[in-house]
């Protein structure tokens, strides 16, 4: 076997800071002992934070994004509710199949994929259907590198005078990209362990506005393991229904401290940063993103087109083996035509050089015309520029800047 570490680049799970994978390594406790709130109410406390609500709750799950989308919807609808959603990638395909396949009646709007929520078209749906229950927006769809406009959904909710619930799967996005839970007026907002988190996969976070929690108590869709009621009769005094991932949350504590620590606007713009680079370092090699205009990137993965006569599949099977590290492949629609680089989590500018050096190659190995080098000079040079930039504006003591020339 070859040394050195395999560079994972997959948009999930993300690499695990080292404080994390320590704090993961805890000897097994009693999850009902007295002392365990002291671990766990705070965790409630400070995700509320990473969500930007202070009245909303938050629950953690046993389970992954899935798993909360489907606590998300089975707390709060009916069968036979109209609900508005989009499909413009994979993950939003698969929240709109998990919504009929729980007796939702879903209104479905296809978008293009590289493009995002379709705003003008959910405008158009409420005012032309006052049943609407519930809306739906993916804010970061993973399979294309497109973030959409959780606000301006909400704007379009408003001005139809919508009392419906808003819906967010951010699990490519929260604790990465910018998400004002609160202000955005979201109700159910779902991430994962596994993203922004730097975490294992293993939990379903779900942060529930009063108004879903309201709606919770009337809504008669079957649930149990999910049930907000069992949640909160035990959440409330630190402890859970059922057993929880123990060493999840130890990990969890860790992954807070960093966020925290680093400060979360600095965490977005560093992500914002990192996306930056990646996105030049693609121009420069002449290739085109999945997401088709400027106001649909992703701060957290790239979906990159391969030339026509490549394969996306090959790139990623070369990166793999001959490179050692591992991108997102295409998926779906999109399988053989696109190839991803995620850059969310713990990351710095040199982990992305190095993704996108690993690219290169495998591009070119995988029979790709492309200036080799020419996509790691240009995140180059944005990340020596942007840095500087940064440094200047707000001098850290110690921080050695050196000089763009
Ligand atoms: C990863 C992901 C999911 C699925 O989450 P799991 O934790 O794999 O269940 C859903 N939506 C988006 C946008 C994702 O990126």
């Amino acid at each position: 076997m070859p040394h050195g570490a395999t560079h994972l680049y997959v948009p999930g799970p993300t690499n695990l800071p080292e404080a994390v994978r320590r704090a993961l390594n805890v000897a097994m406790q009693d999850h009902r002992a007295p002392d365990f709130p002291r671990l766990t109410l705070p965790l409630f406390e400070d995700l509320k934070e990473v969500f930007k609500t202070r009245s909303g709750r938050v629950f953690l799950y046993p389970g992954s994004g899935t798993g909360a989308w489907e606590a998300a919807i089975s707390n709060t609808l009916n069968r036979g509710d109209r609900v508005l959603m989009s499909r413009f990638g994979q993950f939003s395909h698969l929240w709109v199949d998990m919504a009929e396949r729980l007796g939702l009646d879903v209104i479905c709007v296809d978008v293009e994929w590289g493009k995002g929520v379709p705003v003008e078209d959910y405008e158009r749906h409420l005012a032309d259907d006052p049943s609407i229950k519930g809306v739906f927006a993916t804010h970061n769809e993973t399979a294309t590198g497109v973030t959409s406009d959780v606000a301006a959904v909400r704007r379009a909710m408003d001005a139809q005078g919508s009392d419906a619930l808003l819906f967010v799967d951010g699990v490519s996005s929260i604790a990465s990209i910018d998400f004002r839970m609160d202000e955005w007026r979201v109700d159910l907002a779902v991430t994962g362990s596994q993203k922004g988190l730097m975490l294992p996969a293993g939990l379903g976070i779900l942060a529930v506005s009063e108004k879903a929690l309201e709606a919770s108590r009337s809504s008669t869709m079957e649930r149990c393991y999910f049930d907000f009621v069992d949640m909160i009769s035990t959440n409330d005094a630190g402890y859970f229904p059922y057993t929880p991932p123990v060493a999840l949350l130890h990990g969890l504590r860790a992954s807070l401290d960093l966020l925290f620590e680093e400060g979360m606007e600095q965490v977005f713009r560093r992500h914002h940063r990192l996306a930056g680079g990646v996105r030049r370092g693609v121009s420069a090699l002449g290739l085109e993103l999945c997401a088709v205009a400027p106001e649909w990137y992703s701060d957290t993965v790239t979906a990159i087109r391969v030339p026509e006569h490549v394969d996306g599949a090959a790139v990623c099977r070369i990166g793999y083996q001959r490179y050692r590290t591992s991108f997102g492949a295409g998926l779906t629609k999109v399988a053989g035509k696109v190839f991803r680089i995620g850059h969310l989590g713990d990351l710095n500018e040199v982990s992305c050089l190095a993704a996108l050096a690993s690219a290169e190659m495998a591009l070119a190995d995988a029979g790709a015309d492309i200036p080799l080098g020419a996509g790691v000079a240009a995140a180059q040079a944005y990340y020596r520029a942007a840095l500087t930039d940064e440094a200047a504006r707000s001098p850290e003591p110690g921080l050695v800047t050196a000089p763009v020339r």
